[in-house]
């Protein structure tokens, strides 16, 4: 059982120089005009309530983030300058922005800024020591970026499973504490692996099995049910003997799904949607699972499925969902998702947590409502990685 965390409440920041780590590793567009346009700002949003505290208690906060991943240095492209002129708009307040992430211009911002007021650093991996492997590289970084600040708040769950330095090492140099996004996170997966309320089901979708043997090996023993759709179930189909047409198969992963189909608890789609190639506009109908045409494709679980796994879901207390049940992108492969989500978000006095990147996103395309989940997680990759039981260095070094 991991140790509690500390959270930002508990730090006395007045007067002090807190270094903050936020996810604002937002989607940007191109708007044409050489400019770019952020697309969803739902990770800056969720960044304000920290910084609103962090200054209203007195404390001159210096923000860290990353944007992108730039290739050598500095690049035009991946400046964090629009996003700290949006989170200007959201605070309400004046937002100095640095030219740099440890340079001179960084120093001066950083001195400039008034003791209750924000500074955003350039994007922290600018600097290829962020992301070294070379913990001697990593550290001298650290040093620098340490020496701005008297604190180190993290929250930016989604980088916590990374040992980068902006995570990791100016952690080990701060005295520390997790922000409430963070908090959150690690609240809601620590009630899906310690005990959780049952019957405990687990939906998995998205496009691999081999992006999921982990988490599937990891919660297996712990779910009463696991669900499988999406472009994932065909390796299982095809496991139990099933001819798949041409749906996505992981020819080397059948044995590793007869293994888990061998525990009793998978529940597979008895339907699908099965069209002529990847495409929106051809020909597609629902068939049984054991008479998918050979060239055919399933891009969908069909909706006997649906009712399948929503029976499976009455009255479970704790659910995981990762994954779409189909290509949701694709209107005509969008229901069995549909029908699932409205499944889960239905679900009266349970713990329901969405993860996934794709996951969260479909539940926003397909207007399910996100506040009918408990949770929807930030950090897809963090989560999936926690969830496999994995020690996760930025959360590791905040417990210390
Ligand atoms: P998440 O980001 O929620 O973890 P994944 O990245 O694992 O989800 O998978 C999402 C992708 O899986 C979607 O883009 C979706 O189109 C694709 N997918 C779902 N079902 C199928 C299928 N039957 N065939 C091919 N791709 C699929
Ligand atoms: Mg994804």
């Amino acid at each position: 059982m991991p140790a509690e965390l500390k959270t930002a409440a508990e730090l006395d920041v007045e007067g002090k120089r807190v270094l903050v780590r936020c996810d604002l590793n937002v989607p940007l567009e191109d708007d044409g005009a050489g400019a770019r346009r952020i697309t969803d700002d739902g990770r800056i949003r969720a960044s304000v309530p920290l910084l609103q505290d962090l200054t209203a208690r007195g404390a001159k906060v210096i923000v860290l983030a990353h944007l992108g991943r730039p290739e050598d240095g500095p690049d035009p492209a991946l400046s964090l300058a629009p996003i700290g002129e949006r989170l200007q708009e959201l605070l309400g307040m004046p937002v100095r922005i640095a030219q740099d992430v440890v340079g001179e211009s960084a120093r001066e911002a950083v001195q400039a800024t008034e003791p209750d007021r924000v500074v955003l650093l350039e994007n922290v991996r600018f600097d290829p020591r962020e992301t070294s492997k070379d913990e001697a590289e990593r550290g001298a970084f650290a040093d620098e970026l340490a020496a701005f600040a008297d604190l180190y708040v993290d929250d930016a769950f989604g980088a916590v499973h990374r040992k980068h330095a902006s995570v990791y090492d100016v952690a080990e140099r701060l005295p520390h504490a997790a922000g409430p996004l963070v908090a959150a996170e690690v609240e809601v997966l620590r009630r899906l692996t310690e005990d959780p309320a049952r019957p405990y089901v687990v939906v998995l979708g998205g496009s691999k099995v081999s992006d999921k043997l982990k988490v599937i090996e990891a919660l297996l023993p712990k779910v009463d049910s696991l669900l499988v759709g999406g472009g994932m179930c065909f390796t299982f189909l095809a496991a139990q003997g099933h001819d798949v047409g041409s749906s996505l198969l992981e020819a080397d992963q059948l044995d590793t799904c007869r293994a888990f189909l061998d525990t009793g608890k998978i529940v597979l789609p008895v339907d699908v949607v099965a069209a002529e190639k990847f495409a929106a506009d051809v020909p597609h109908d629902v068939v049984s699972t054991g008479s998918i045409p050979s060239d055919r494709m399933g891009l969908d679980i069909g909706p006997k499925s649906v009712a399948v796994f929503r029976d499976a879901l009455v009255g479970a207390k704790t659910v995981f969902w990762n994954g779409p049940m189909g290509v949701f992108e694709m209107e005509p492969y969008a229901e069995g998702t549909r029908g699932v989500a409205e499944a889960v978000a239905s679900l009266d006095d349970a713990l329901t947590v969405v993860g996934g990147g794709d996951s969260a996103a479909a539940v926003r395309a397909l207007d399910i409502g996100e506040d009918r989940f408990t949770h929807i997680s930030t950090g897809g990759g963090a989560s999936l990685e926690y969830l496999e039981g994995k020690a996760l260095p930025g959360l590791t070094v905040l417990e210390s």
